[in-house]
């Protein structure tokens, strides 16, 4: 997955008669921070707006695009533990809990994905007084063998585990945004900053990509995987 890129020196700067400077495309990074430089030798610095949940997820979708499977099976969990990684801190933020504080605590989960879901479960049902609706036994059956047994799945299994993913993420995503309005903002803050605190004097821009699970949905659509596959198929084949 490649995320396109302009220079935005040469398409607002340049001559008004030259052709507009094709995009260039850039491999996905870790950190969302992106740094390139044009073929007239300027350079921009973009951070990514999307969280890692939103990326992780359209990951899979390409995986499976490209007839990876598995790897759209991991994918598809990682980006589901990071939703509850984005749930867990906007409902923090949403309650004045400092950003150390917050992420000091973090340390004690990071490298265990049961703990992360222990406290996902738990915070949950104390904002709302109910408990979540998670993924399937059937799907968590699913997963383990995949990730830790070695199947090969086929599409049709791991679409129907994205789907189920999806259908996890969503309805909480909607919950999120309700309740926790000025938590769901501090992240996405906290998020860009981390992105980009290695270059104060710098100027940075931000960019921001259509995912499938999409924080910044202002549609009102909520495609199916199957459905989002043939959009981003139908993408792909014109790049
Ligand atoms: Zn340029």
């Amino acid at each position: 997955m490649r995320l396109p890129f302009t220079c935005m020196q040469c398409a607002f700067g340049g001559d008004a008669n030259s052709h507009p400077p094709y995009p260039k495309y850039v491999e996905l990074r870790d950190d969302g921070r992106y740094e390139f430089t044009c073929e007239n030798g300027h350079t921009t610095v973009t951070v990514l707006q999307e969280q890692k949940f939103e990326v992780l997820f359209d990951l899979g979708a390409y995986a499976i695009l490209d007839g990876y499977y598995r790897e759209a099976v991991a994918s598809f969990t990682s980006s589901l533990e990071r939703f509850y990684e984005f749930f867990i801190k906007a409902a923090l933020f949403e309650n004045d809990i400092s950003e150390v504080t917050i992420s000091n605590t973090w340390k004690q989960v990071s490298s265990q994905s049961e703990r992360q879901l222990g406290a996902f479960i738990f915070l949950y049902l104390k904002c709302f007084s109910e408990q979540p609706s998670l993924l399937g036994q059937n799907q968590i059956k699913f997963r383990n063998e995949v990730i830790h047994k070695g199947k090969i799945p086929s599409r049709d299994e791991a679409i129907k585990y994205g789907q189920e993913v999806l259908d996890t993420i969503r309805p909480i995503l909607h919950r999120v945004k309700s309740a926790f309005p000025q938590g769901v903002d501090k992240t996405v803050f906290e998020h860009l900053m981390n992105s980009r605190k290695a270059d104060e004097s710098q100027s940075v821009g931000t960019m921001s990509i259509g995912t499938i699970v999409s924080l910044n949905n202002g549609s009102g659509k909520e495609p199916s995987l199957e459905e989002a596959l043939s959009e981003k198929r139908w993408w792909r084949d014109r790049w």
